[in-house]
């Protein structure tokens, strides 16, 4: 499916400009439209691939490039009164050619996690394209204003889009590696994630294509589509599971190995235990699969390893496990790779332990603010009163 990007702030810049590095790689296009939208001259500065024209300085009147720091109730008013500059850059899309935006930021900070729902609402209130976002939550250890500002934004977000996919940096950290390294791996595994399944919705388009191919209408029903004013179709979660095959290319070898290699069966039986694997291992947001309202397998890989009887297994697999009769299921051929592999997109998930740990900790934090400000004021009332003994200048 065609996506007109919005990276909004550091992650999401980084995320966005890596998404056009995945999209140039992969012979499917799915990038539109590019944008990265921050208060920050420096971070938009280091993007590679996101065009100079599309890369939107915000807030300049209040903190003149610099950033809004992780305040995020700033990022929020900068982007409400610099939303003509965005508009102006996403006037320059031709909006008629995409199925839906993706706005994408890290959710812990302050440009984007303040401005993206501000963005979401008003790209709701223009257009009739359906308005995705992609979250990023913070690591746990990031501490407490960042676990709060990813509360706020996400509690305001979910419900300005009309879906919120959702990445979790906790669940995809690993011990002992640095920040920079940690965060461009992640932001790979991320766009590996995403990118492949918006590429699978953008192959119908082609001449000669089989009807099990998912189509883009596929993705948008199961994500849920736009209605003017984002209706929170809830949230997304992803998972992916691969396995290497001989492909036919690699010519030796299959010309020895006997037909029946490539039977149904042995097919069929793949495709359904990569499906459970996707669905029960590690999830871009981890959650219960059983919770979800919606679903959709893809099945990739070579074509002559893929066949509708191993999606139709996985689809029903997906069904009893979720108990919805809302899941989709389609191929997106890859001719020549060697790996074949079961994309399971999960929508409308509601049991999902992180965000309920991630709004006990971000109450918390806001209490312990609220306090320590009210007793700073007490102190320093306290510091500066004399009691009526002494008068102020004026
Ligand atoms: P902003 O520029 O004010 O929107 O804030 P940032 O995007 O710098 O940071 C917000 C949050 O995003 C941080 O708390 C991190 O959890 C996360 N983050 C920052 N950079 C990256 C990145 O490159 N990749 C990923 N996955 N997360 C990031």
């Amino acid at each position: 499916m065609k996506l007109a990007l919005i990276g909004f702030g550091q992650a999401g810049g980084k995320i966005v400009d890596e998404f056009l590095a995945y999209d140039s790689a992969i012979d499917t296009s799915f990038v539109e439209a590019a944008i990265a939208v921050n208060s920050a001259t420096t971070d938009l500065q280091g993007l590679d691939h996101v065009p100079q024209k599309n890369r939107v300085l915000i807030g300049q009147a209040r903190v003149k490039g610099h950033g809004v720091g992780a305040d995020n109730e700033l990022g929020a008013e900068v982007t409400e009164a610099d939303i003509d500059e965005i508009q102006g850059a996403i006037d320059r899309i031709p909006v008629h050619e995409i199925d839906a935006f993706l706005i994408v930021a890290g959710m812990g900070g302050g440009t984007g996690s303040g401005g993206a729902p501000v963005l979401a609402r008003h790209l709701n209130r223009i257009y009739t394209e359906p308005v995705y976002g992609l979250g990023v939550l913070p690591g746990t250890d990031e501490g407490g204003i960042y676990t709060l500002n990813a509360a706020r934004s996400f509690k305001t977000f979910v419900h300005e889009v009309d879906n919120l996919l959702v990445f979790d940096n906790d669940a995809w950290r690993s011990a002992g590696e640095s920040v920079g390294s940690g965060y461009d791996r992640i932001n790979r595994e991320i766009v590996e994630r995403f990118g492949l399944l918006f590429a699978a919705g953008e192959v119908g388009h082609g001449d000669h294509v089989a009807e099990s191919v998912v189509d883009s209408s596929e993705i948008i029903n199961t994500l849920g589509n736009g209605n003017g004013n984002g209706n929170g179709n809830g949230v997304s979660t992803i998972g992916y599971a691969s396995e290497t095959v001989e492909s036919e290319s690699d010519g030796l070898l299959s010309s020895f190995r006997s037909e029946t290699e490539f039977d149904e069966g042995t097919a069929t039986n793949r495709m359904t235990s990569l499906v459970r694997k996707s669905t029960l291992g590690r999830l871009t947001l981890p959650a219960d699969a059983a919770s979800a309202d919606r679903g959709l397998v893809v099945a990739t890989g070579p074509p002559e390893h893929l066949n509708r009887k191993g999606v139709e297994r996985g689809r029903q697999w997906l069904e009893d496990e979720t108990g919805s009769m809302e899941i989709r299921g389609g191929d997106y051929p890859l001719p020549g790779e060697d790996e074949v592999g079961a994309i399971v997109l999960l929508s409308g998930v509601t049991d999902v332990p992180r965000i309920d740990q991630l709004q006990q900790v971000a109450i918390e934090a806001q209490e312990t603010t609220e306090n320590v400000r009210a007793r700073a004021q007490d102190d320093f009332a306290s510091l500066v009163d004399t009691g009526g003994e002494l008068d102020a200048l004026f």
